[in-house]
C-alpha cells in the first residue's frame, strides 16, 4: 500500500486528484489541514461534528456523515447524544490534528462542528447567522447585510465575529455564556432576523420555506436549533475550486468579491503570514445571551 504519513497519519491514495483533474491531491488535503490546523481546531474541538466525505473526489457522490464509527480512526472520538426519535447513538468528535488527519485519511473534505460542546450538548455556546445571497445580489449588499446583524447583535451586549462561506455567503457568529436553551437561542435569532426583514423587506427574507428569494438575502438563523451544523473556519468546501471558510477581521470582508474568495492555496499563504487569528478574544469573551 502507497502512503504518505501526514502528522504521524498515514494517508493511503496521496496521489489522488480530489478536486477534479489536476487540483489539489488527497495527499495536498492532508497536508493542508495539517498546517492550518492549529487556526482551525479552537473552532472544531470538543464539539459534536458532522463531516463531508467524498470518496470519489469532489467531483462525484459526497455524503454527511456525524455518526462516529471505530473505522473512522483511532482518535476519532465518540460523544453519545440524544436523538430526536429518543434513542442515542454516538457521535463524532476530535480535539486534536490527529483526529482530523484521520478523518481526512478516510475522504472528508468538509467539517461542520454543532454551536454547542460535547460536555454539555443541550446547551450552546454560540449562535450564527448564514447570509444566503440570491444570485445576483452584489456583494456589497452582502456585506451590509452582515454588518446589520453585527450591530443589532452589538446592541443586544453581543460582540460578533465573522467568515466567509466558501461559497456564497457570509456566516455572523456571536459566542455566549452557556445557560439558555436551544429553544432560547433559536427565538433570539429569529426576533433579530425578523426585525431586519420588517425594517428592509425587499432587501433581506428570513423564511426558509419562501421560493421568491429574487435580489434577496435569505437572513438563515435556522442553524441555531440542536443538531444544525454549520461549516467552520478553514475547513475547505467540497466545491470546484477548492474554496476554504475563511474566519476574517471585520474590516476584511469589503476587501473581497464573494464568499469563496479564498481557495486552498491562499488560505495557506494566509495560515502561515497570518499574526493573530482574526477571531482572537472569542474563546475569552464573557457576554450574555439576553
Ligand atoms: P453558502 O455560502 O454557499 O451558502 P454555506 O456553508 O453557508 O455556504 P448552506 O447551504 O447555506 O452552505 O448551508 C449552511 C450550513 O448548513 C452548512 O455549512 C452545513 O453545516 C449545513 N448543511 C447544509 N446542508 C446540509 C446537509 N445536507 N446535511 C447536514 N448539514 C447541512
Ligand atoms: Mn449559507
Amino acid at each position: 500500500m502507497t502512503g504518505l504519513v501526514v502528522g504521524g497519519v498515514t494517508i493511503t491514495h496521496p496521489e489522488r486528484e480530489v478536486f477534479g483533474d489536476g487540483g489539489p491531491t488527497k495527499g495536498d488535503v492532508a497536508a493542508y489541514y495539517e498546517a492550518v490546523a492549529a487556526w482551525m481546531l479552537p473552532e472544531l474541538r470538543d464539539r459534536p461534528l458532522s463531516v463531508v466525505r467524498c470518496p470519489q473526489g469532489s467531483t462525484g457522490q459526497c455524503f454527511f456523515q456525524k455518526h462516529h464509527a471505530e473505522s473512522l480512526g483511532p482518535d476519532v472520538k465518540a460523544v453519545t447524544l440524544d436523538e430526536k426519535d429518543g434513542e442515542s447513538a454516538q457521535y463524532i468528535y476530535v480535539d486534536d490534528v490527529r483526529g482530523v488527519l484521520e478523518l481526512v485519511q478516510m475522504n472528508t473534505l468538509e467539517f461542520h462542528p454543532w454551536g454547542a460542546r460535547v460536555d454539555d450538548p443541550d446547551k450552546p455556546d454560540r449562535l450564527i447567522f448564514d447570509l444566503d445571497p440570491a444570485q445576483g445580489v452584489a456583494w456589497k449588499a452582502v456585506v451590509a447585510g452582515a454588518r446589520e446583524i453585527r450591530e443589532r447583535l452589538s446592541a443586544a451586549g453581543l460582540e460578533s465575529f465573522v467568515r466567509s462561506s466558501g461559497g456564497k455567503g457570509l456566516h455572523v457568529v456571536a459566542p455566549f455564556r452557556r445557560g439558555p436553551s436551544w429553544a432560547a437561542v433559536k427565538a433570539f435569532c429569529e426576533s433579530l432576523a425578523d426585525d431586519l426583514v420588517a425594517e428592509s423587506p425587499t432587501r433581506y427574507i428570513a423564511e426558509a420555506s419562501k421560493a421568491k428569494r429574487e435580489g434577496m438575502i435569505f437572513i438563515d438563523w435556522l442553524r441555531n436549533t440542536r443538531g444544525a451544523t454549520s461549516v467552520t473556519g478553514w475547513s475547505l468546501r467540497a466545491r470546484p475550486g477548492a474554496p476554504v471558510a475563511m474566519p476574517l477581521r471585520w474590516e476584511e470582508i469589503a476587501r473581497l468579491k464573494t464568499g469563496g474568495a479564498f481557495d486552498m492555496k491562499k488560505a495557506l499563504k494566509r495560515a502561515k503570514t497570518l499574526k493573530a487569528d482574526p477571531w482572537e478574544g472569542i474563546a475569552s469573551l464573557k457576554q450574555a445571551l439576553p
